[in-house]
């Protein structure tokens, strides 16, 4: 079926708010791997944001979120017919250093569903204590929900693997950060919430009987074809370098940082996993760190790519045991590993060329490339607005290029810059017309700014979530001109400068 029918078949069998058929293929895999748990009420509770998107993968129509009962369900109040709740354990490395064991502290597997939009595992986020909760509350506050909610589903309409996020739930319980604020719960799909982590704790508790059946499930349900190969957990290994490299280089692609790429968020499925003090570029700066907590730079932009790649000797280094044996075992995994960089050029190449409009590959472009990346760098050049500009270009007309070149404080630089990339324009015989339009495909006009996220937080902490609603329905169409919606394209406040989102959620 194509998949327009396909997409108009699903929209036509959407239901309101009814009982889903859950299952849970995670519990199966048995007490080594979670502890069974109902979630914490949360009093009172009312809906925040809620992705009518997000609700067709579970067979819902829009109107499923006006349910009463649809709040109380996923505030964690009203337990899913044949759902199984439980928090996983797993452990990792965060910030470089191994840190024993994690554990989903306040999120919660409500079941998994299996429905026109295909299987999805269901899990809340802030439902209260679990046994891994160590010394946090279990909570999560309104405003980082609010900024995952909008994180996933902006990532999810930019093309980026992640996550989806069903809506925000909130309440008036407080909860203690660094001042009184108030209660939330993020509703999270993905087809697997299993991380690097998870594998990371089995090697670590010398559990190789449960590290063998964890990577036989991941094999089973989301990398089948592994299981043809001659080591399948020598293909798992590569299929995760793969999945992983290829959402780096989208991260890059579209200046996303994700703040704390500790080896327990990072997803075995090569997707953008918990969001937290992520963010967007704004002005150009190679490295910036958007994590307020992250001093040294381990995650700024710029080092994204190499930390997925030590995140991935990790996780070898977790599956060694299923390797073989000794030297061998080591061997092996050191065969896979560089495949990572080879396919994150690949990708990164790919998608480098895309935003500037070229469709050939030519030896001399990555030099191209890198110098437009300098200039900007130096005169921290807004990231989006850059190439959304550059994608109006015109060939044969540098007197148009004035909204160009002002922004660089290099203008000269930039003017050298255009002359060959002009030229190299004209080498593939490009033409303005077509070469935009195909720009303004890859290169969003509209991202989630902190400053965006930021302002609708406000209001929603004075109950106005009308702006979770604007801002979503602006982020889920990043590539179209929207002129209602102009002032969302614009440049970050002055106020903007001064915001900082840190660990603290
Ligand atoms: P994160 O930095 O959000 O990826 O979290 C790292 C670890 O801390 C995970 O095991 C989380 O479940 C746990 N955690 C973070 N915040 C809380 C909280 N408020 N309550 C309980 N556990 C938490
Ligand atoms: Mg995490």
């Amino acid at each position: 079926m194509p998949a327009t029918d396909r997409s108009a078949a699903v929209s036509a069998s959407l239901k309101p708010y009814g009982p889903l058929s859950l299952s849970n293929r995670f519990a199966a895999l048995g007490p080594d791997f979670y502890t069974r748990l109902a979630p914490q009420a949360l009093p009172a509770p009312y809906l925040v944001g809620f992705s009518a998107d997000a609700a067709r993968l579970l067979g819902w129509s829009p109107e499923a979120a006006r349910d009463p009962e649809f709040v109380t369900t996923f505030a964690g109040n009203t337990p899913l017919p044949g759902g199984d709740p439980l928090a996983s354990v797993y452990s990792g490395h965060q910030f470089g250093v191994w840190a024993g064991q994690l554990g989903d502290g306040r999120a919660l597997l409500l079941g998994e569903s299996d429905g026109p939009g295909g299987r999805w595992e269901i899990q809340i986020k802030g439902g209260g204590l679990t046994p891994y909760s160590r010394r946090g509350d279990g909570r999560a506050v309104l405003r980082s929900s609010i900024r995952e909610f909008l994180g996933s589903e902006a990532m999810f309409h930019l093309g980026v693997p992640t996550t989806r996020a069903l809506c925000v739930i909130g309440s008036d319980a407080p909860v203690r950060r660094e001042t009184i604020e108030t209660a939330a719960v993020v509703t999270r799909l993905s087809p697997s919430f299993v991380r690097f982590g998870h594998f990371e704790h089995f090697w670590a508790g010398d559990q190789y009987g449960a590290l063998r059946q964890l990577a036989d499930f991941t094999i089973d349900h989301h990398y089948p074809h592994c299981r043809d190969e001659a080591n399948p957990y020598l293909a798992l290994l590569s299929a995760v370098c793969d999945a992983t490299a290829e959402l780096v280089a989208h991260w890059q692609a579209v200046g996303f940082c994700h703040g704390v790429m500790n080896t327990d968020n990072m997803s075995i499925l090569g997707l953008t996993i918990d969001y937290g003090p992520f963010g967007f570029l704004d002005g150009f700066n190679a490295h910036h760190i958007c994590n307020h907590s992250d001093a040294q730079g381990r995650y700024a932009y710029q080092a994204q790519p190499n930390v997925a790649y030590w995140n991935l000797f990790c996780l070898a280094q977790a599956l060694l045991p299923l390797f073989g044996e000794g030297e061998a075992a080591i061997e092996q995994a050191q065969s896979v590993l560089p495949a990572f960089k080879t396919r994150f050029a690949e990708e990164i190449d790919l998608r480098m060329r895309a935003k500037l409009g070229l469709r050939e590959s030519h030896a001399d472009d990555e030099a191209l490339i890198n110098r437009l990346f300098k200039l900007m760098h130096e005169g921290r050049v807004d990231f989006t607005h850059l190439f959304r500009t550059l994608a109006g270009l015109e060939l044969e007309n540098p007197a148009a290029d004035t909204p160009l070149r002002d922004m660089f404080i290099d203008r000269a630089g930039f003017d050298a810059w255009a002359v060959d990339y002009r030229a190299r324009l004209r080498h593939e015989a490009s033409t303005d017309a077509k070469r935009a339009v195909a720009m303004r495909l890859v290169n969003p006009k509209y991202i989630l700014r902190n400053h965006l996220a930021e302002i609708a937080i406000r209001r929603a902490r004075e109950k106005d979530f009308s702006e979770v609603d604007t801002l979503l329905k602006v982020l889920s169409h990043p590539y179209d001109e929207q002129p209602e919606f102009e002032r969302y394209a614009e440049l970050p406040p002055d106020w903007a400068g001064q915001l900082e989102v840190s660990c603290s959620s």
